[in-house]
């Protein structure tokens, strides 16, 4: 009988079975809008259509969506051998507390289906907790492309770390290899704050392009290597769309705002946590803010 169900619902199913998917990455996105802390994550445990276990990063203190769920089933007495988990960020891989990293769980709960919102935003650990799941025998699949988004707008704040710096003059690592290369660099964190998005890509171990997209935006500032060498940014030549700034050296970005000058202090491989070839760029930048319009009367 459930042979022949299972035979007659094939086609039937075909949709059906993307719409569980879709509910469940669904209820775990939900699951991390209710997240207090910055690294808002949710997850879900499931077998077919039925629920089994819900939890959401900081439900619990200091444990992962991931952890709180499998908790969460243990105490109930839910058996998850076999059942799929949908959250919303890439499960993690280490921990540099005694807690034991989300992979390790669950493998050890034998789950036998990860489907992931986002993999993780630091490059020092993207995508390890996918390589250690699938070094496991676990299934990895992707949440949806529009679910994916929301996934990534559930964590914005998390992400933003690694993507964004604020500051009239401050410093960042970032990996350029990740997220399109864009950084974006604002005065403060007000949401109207004048800011740059600066885009960078590879073109050397000692050199690397910073991305205006079309002439008029970026500029080099050749032989400078400290920013008060640098009178006026509007003199030096914008007329490509990118140009190479080695390190110690000096490129500019403009916008209505003003400029931001950018001096580029270390390009180097990513070797934290056995990260693969990811490349990240050390930045320095000052802010010269546009002066604000004057009267001509
Ligand atoms: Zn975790």
């Amino acid at each position: 009988m459930e042979r022949r169900l299972l035979e007659g619902a094939v086609v039937a199913t075909a949709t059906g079975v993307d719409g569980v998917r879709r509910s469940h990455a669904e209820a775990a996105i939900r699951e991390a809008q209710h997240s207090p802390s910055n690294t808002r994550v949710g997850a879900v445990i499931a077998r077919g259509q039925t629920v089994l276990a819900t939890g959401y990063t900081g439900e619990r203190t200091g444990l992962h969506a991931e952890q709180v769920a499998l908790a969460k089933a243990a105490e109930n007495d839910v058996d998850v051998t076999g059942a799929q988990l949908f959250t919303t960020l890439e499960p993690c891989a280490n921990s540099r507390t005694s807690r034991v990293p989300c992979c390790q769980l669950i493998t050890e709960a034998r789950l036998a289906e990860v489907h992931i919102g986002e993999y993780d935003p630091n490059p020092q650990v993207y995508r390890l907790g996918w390589k250690f799941l699938r070094d496991h025998g676990v299934k990895l699949r992707d949440f949806p492309a529009d679910l994916r988004q929301a996934a990534h707008e559930a964590s914005a704040n998390f992400t933003e770390v690694f993507t964004r710096g604020t500051g009239m003059s401050a410093g960042a690592k970032f990996d350029f290899t990740q997220n399109g290369g864009l950084f974006t660099i604002s005065v403060d964190d007000e949401k109207e704050s004048p800011c740059w998005k600066t885009r960078w890509t590879n073109r050397g171990a000692k050199s690397i392009y910073l991305y205006g997209g079309h002439p008029g935006f970026v500029a080099l500032a050749r032989y400078a290597h400290e920013f008060d060498e640098i009178d006026d940014p509007d003199a030096l030549d914008y007329g490509g769309s990118s140009v190479p700034i080695e390190i110690g050296s000096i490129g500019i970005m403009r916008n209505e705002h003003g400029h931001v000058l950018c001096k580029v202090t270390a390009i180097e491989p990513t070797t934290d946590h056995g990260g693969s070839g990811h490349v990240s760029v050390t930045i320095k930048w000052e802010i010269r803010l546009a002066a604000a319009p004057t009267s001509s009367d």
